[in-house]
């Protein structure tokens, strides 16, 4: 099925110039860029997008508990908290410099998406993913820096909220519609 995704490269992508093979990694998989820009996301923004929603916080904290468990450190906050700390790192990282957010539309393409960018983890992500290619960050390193994970992109996470983060970064006469000249040959 036809689906579309918000796909946002994170500050240290932008300074580690790393825009364009982010992109040619979507588009070599049949991924469509129908919209893109340059912003430097201010707190409103940023705030707005990483939305303090329960089910994130805790998962959030969840996944960081998980970890330090697998490393043997003893854990006192609770996965709440710890998703309300990990947040705060998010909006200073994410208002820290310019980010080029974008929308792809592709069979599947929140899936596909995250099945190229990788998982949240660079230091697990495996290296085929951008994520795993190109960054070895990990949660301990960003923990012992009070900073979020510097894991180059942001790829939404499932179609709901997809819709939802397209509309926030984007108007409708923003997003294209054209054909890719070989949707033909993938798609029929
Ligand atoms: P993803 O970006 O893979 O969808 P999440 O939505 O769980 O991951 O988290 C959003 C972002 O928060 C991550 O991309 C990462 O930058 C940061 N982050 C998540 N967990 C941690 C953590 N334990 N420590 C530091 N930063 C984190
Ligand atoms: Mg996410």
């Amino acid at each position: 099925m036809i689906d579309r995704t918000l796909v946002i490269v994170k500050p240290d992508g932008v300074y580690r110039s790393l825009t364009g093979k982010i992109i040619t990694s979507l588009e070599d998989a049949g991924l469509k860029m129908i919209a893109a820009k340059m912003v430097s996301p201010d707190a409103d923004l940023a705030g707005r997008h990483y939305v303090a929603d329960e089910k994130w916080l805790q998962s959030v904290g969840e996944k960081a508990i998980s970890s330090y468990k697998e490393k043997g450190v003893s854990v006192t906050e609770s996965p709440r908290e710890i998703g309300m700390r990990i947040r705060q790192y998010l909006l200073d990282y994410f208002t820290s410099g310019p980010v080029l957010a974008m929308v792809f539309e592709g069979n599947e393409a929140v899936f596909i998406t995250r099945k190229i960018l990788g998982p949240t983890e660079p230091r697990k992500a495996d290296p085929s993913t951008i994520r795993g290619k190109y960054s070895s960050d990990s949660y301990d390193l960003a923990d012992m820096a009070k900073r979020a994970v510097k894991n180059l992109v942001h790829m939404s996470e499932d179609r709901d909220t997809a819709k939802n983060e397209i509309a926030l970064w984007f108007m409708e006469k923003e997003i294209s519609s054209y054909k890719r000249t070989d949707e033909d040959m993938m798609y029929r």
